[in-house]
């Protein structure tokens, strides 16, 4: 790539693009930042054209979100690597975008082996010479503390936006907490803003009944992530008046997350090994919310994500013995959002029937 001015892009999930672009903008100073367009039908149809059909659809959305940002300007992208095969998926990428005739730099700044701060210290000075340590991990700590918070309001969220009294209110409040973390510029400043909106949240009018119905959504963790790649199943929950419960965020993964061993004790009699990425969570999370008396259960995965498929058998075991149903999705580049919602509903209609007769089902 010819010398010119850097601009760095990185592709969506969920909200979190708000911490990466704060991340960049603060220990990579010599360097622009570009946000891609958010997620839309033309950025998935984009990257499922150009993808080889069987890749499990995180790498389509990728591939459309690094199109859409090389054709906005960029011409840094940052590799999204994870645990699985999406950890080999950035060098098929960047193989595709550079047969399509795209002139760009392509670097990846998580190592799927050494996730620590130190490992991404020497790959975030590698673009920045002139960054130091202390200023690094400064932001590095200060961006983790922003996710937490997000999360955490975004728990809140779950837990009561289906009981909303004024349509809206939740994301109207949302967007704004939203639209202040950029102003953040200290620790202090975030716990403000923070704990503001916290308060907030509470205050909001609700209607929720003393024993509402509870749906856990367990799966892999960008269809759990990413709005737009599950047909916004959380929402349309919520539209059901159902309390919603999702485990898997960027905050657990990075510092909450339990270890294996922990995971499967949870898991019990039904899983003895790991079975990678997050099928061990999913199994180990699908017992705890049977446990709880949970109403039921919602697994999510990309089409042919094999982790999710082996976790589904112990799944179906559990949710036979603790007479919970478990509504199985799959996900792909031409899911019908109208499949989907008919088979929300079904659901629906079926826990609010157990909970008036006492029965119960199980739903594939
Ligand atoms: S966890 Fe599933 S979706 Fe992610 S890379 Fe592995 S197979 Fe694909």
């Amino acid at each position: 790539m010819a010398s010119q001015e850097k601009i760095i892009s990185f592709p969506h999930m969920g909200n979190y693009h708000i911490a990466i672009e704060f991340l960049i903008r603060h220990v990579l100073e010599n360097i622009q930042v570009l946000t891609p367009p958010p997620i839309t039908k033309k950025t998935l149809e984009l990257g499922a054209k150009h993808s080889p059909d069987f890749v499990c659809v995180p790498f389509k959305y990728n591939l459309g979100n690094y199109l859409e940002a090389l054709d906005g300007g960029a011409n840094l992208l940052v590799q999204s690597g994870g645990g699985c095969r999406f950890g080999y998926y950035g060098e098929i990428q960047e193989q595709i975008l550079r047969d399509l005739g795209y002139d760009f730099e392509f670097i990846s700044i998580i190592d799927n082996e050494n996730v620590n701060p130190l490992a991404f210290f020497s790959r975030f000075k590698r673009l920045n010479p002139q960054l130091s340590f202390a200023r690094f991990a400064y932001y590095f700590y200060l961006t983790f503390k922003m996710i937490e918070a997000m999360d955490t309001i975004d728990a809140t969220i779950r837990a009561n936006i289906g009981f909303a009294v004024q349509e809206g209110s939740f994301e109207k409040l949302q967007k704004e907490f939203l639209q202040k973390l950029p102003s953040v510029n200290g620790f202090r400043s975030l716990d403000r803003i923070y704990r503001h909106y916290h308060a907030l949240f509470r205050q909001l009018e609700v209607n929720k009944p003393a024993n509402p119905i509870r749906v856990g959504i367990v799966g892999e963790l960008y269809t759990l992530m990413e709005p737009f790649s599950s047909c916004f199943i959380e929402k349309e929950l919520a539209k059901k008046g159902i309390q919603v419960t999702r485990f898997i965020t960027v905050s657990y993964l990075l510092r909450h997350h339990p270890k294996s061993s922990d995971l499967l004790k949870w898991a019990g009699k039904y899983l003895e090994y790991e079975i990678g990425a997050d099928g061990t969570d999913s199994v180990a999370r699908a017992k705890m919310l049977a446990e709880a008396g949970y109403d039921g259960v919602i697994h999510i995965k990309p089409f042919g994500c094999t982790p999710e498929v082996n976790s589904m058998p112990m799944m179906q075991n559990i949710s036979n013995d603790y007479k919970m149903p478990v509504l199985y999705f799959s996900f792909d580049a031409q899911t019908s959002e109208t499949g989907v919602h008919t088979r929300l509903e079904a659901f629906h209609d079926m826990l609010m029937m157990r909970r008036e007769a006492n029965t119960w089902q199980n739903v594939i």
